[in-house]
């Protein structure tokens, strides 16, 4: 499409497998030349060939003050200066995990590492080292990140014990996907079946609360209550990954808004302030089971980074402060609501799914409720949608199995710039 961006693609796909750092950036789902970011500055992104776009990515949700924001920089900056690293602690990752342990009720003590895949794989580590158990029981379209436990997902939507559980990636042992068990998100039936199969066998159950990884899928009314109840009564821990939640409803837990009490929770993206921070936390006697004051090892040469803890000490304490979540959910609704108007108009089959502060567009009439149902939808209408916008200077997920987010930098205009750019693509359709 673009000159530039073809020339950047053939330059990365020499030198880069796939020309891309993570894999959905390669466009796979959509098509197309991927686009390169030049620069990015509140809601807009540049891109490499000079155009600008609004951006509803915003780094998987992770810059929700938007793009370059003027005092997160100054604090990037003041910290680098004053040294990148140490491998030594700084006062810095106290303050954080202060504030984390005011703000957080579920957790009493946290650990800082760099990414949501790393602080899942010390939560599950966790789980085993402290119930001496090791089968984990996930959900099938929940994204726990790329550790080898957390890539296996059943096929269909039938509960799937050990043998039968379908790796979602080359290179994981058998050995390690049996121990892996995989239920359909939103059926506490197939729940129930998977604790009564293997009685005081599972370590624990970890999900993502308001799904994001099969595109946004809110959980039914009582079914993380009856996860929580049934690891319980089992003797397993409750783990929420809140790596895409955690900050992103309101200044907190989504687990606290809905009284969910889990043993373990992870989070990252929001809450690493737009650097590879990310954190695992929960009850004091379980943390303490860490390295070094317990069993379970973990550890990192970078974690606790200074500068991304830098960043994030300014994030929160701005978002504790500004408070914008009433507003970026309004907006949310406004470009949803805006979507779905526009696509009943043009007679086109989709509709958006929303929660609070995050929304997909589905390409079917029936939102989904788990991955079978997001899987059915129209991958190649999707494609022409996210082909539509981005002409029309709007970046949403190249994926439907992706959330898109909304971030306080983004104005009443660029919600009114994202409908009628959604209303010209669906006319098209
Ligand atoms: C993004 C994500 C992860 C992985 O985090 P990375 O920082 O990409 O490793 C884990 N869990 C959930 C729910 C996520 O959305």
């Amino acid at each position: 499409m673009s000159l530039k961006h073809n020339e950047l693609s053939s330059r990365a796909i020499a030198v880069i497998p796939g020309g891309v750092n993570s894999p959905v950036r390669a466009f796979n789902a959509v098509g197309g030349t991927p686009i390169y970011v030049a620069a990015g500055r509140g809601s807009k992104i540049t891109l490499a060939d000079g155009r600008e776009c609004i951006d509803c990515c915003c780094s998987w949700g992770a810059m929700i003050l938007g793009h370059g924001d003027p005092e997160v920089a100054e604090a990037v900056h003041c910290a680098a200066l004053r040294g990148t690293t140490f491998g030594i602690s700084t006062p810095g990752e106290i303050e954080l995990a202060e504030r984390l342990v005011r703000v957080l009720p579920a957790i009493e003590k946290v650990r800082l590492v760099n990414s949501g895949t790393e602080a899942v794989m010390t939560a599950i580590r966790l789980a085993r080292g402290v119930t001496g158990r090791d089968l984990i029981l996930k959900c099938e379209g929940c994204y726990h990140g790329h550790s080898d436990a957390m890539l296996v997902a059943a096929g269909s939507g039938v509960l799937t014990a050990g043998d039968g559980a379908q790796v979602a990636s080359a290179g994981i042992p058998h050995s390690i996907a049996h121990d892996t068990l995989v239920i359909p998100y939103n059926d506490s039936a197939a729940a129930q079946r998977a604790f009564a199969a293997h009685p005081g066998k599972i370590a624990a159950i970890i999900v993502e609360p308001v799904a994001g990884n099969m595109g946004c899928v809110p959980p039914l009314p009582n079914y993380l209550q009856t996860l929580e109840k049934l690891a319980h009564a089992d003797g397993a821990l409750f783990i929420c990954d809140e790596v895409i939640n955690a900050f992103r409803f309101h200044f907190g837990l989504y687990s606290d808004l809905v009284g969910l009490h889990p043993d373990i929770v992870t989070m990252g993206k929001v809450m690493g302030g737009g650097f590879p921070l990310a954190a695992v936390g929960g009850r004091a006697e379980i943390m303490d089971a860490l390295a070094p004051t317990g069993s379970v090892y973990q550890a990192g040469t970078l974690s606790g980074n200074p500068v991304a803890v830098a960043a994030a000490n300014v994030v929160l304490a701005r978002l504790e402060k500004e408070s914008p979540y009433e507003k970026i959910a309004r907006y949310t609704k406004a470009v949803a609501e805006g979507i779905e108007a526009a696509a009943k108009d043009a007679n086109v089959p989709l509709c958006v799914q929303r929660y609070e502060t995050v929304f997909t567009p589905f390409a079917t009439t029936q939102p989904p409720r788990n991955l079978a149902e997001s899987k059915a939808c129209d991958a190649s209408l999707y494609a022409r949608f996210f082909q539509g916008m981005l002409a029309r200077g709007v970046y949403l997920e190249p994926s439907q199995f992706e959330v898109n987010f909304i971030s306080a930098a983004h104005t009443q205009m660029d919600i009114e710039k994202i409908i009628s750019a959604a209303k010209e693509t669906l006319e098209t359709l």
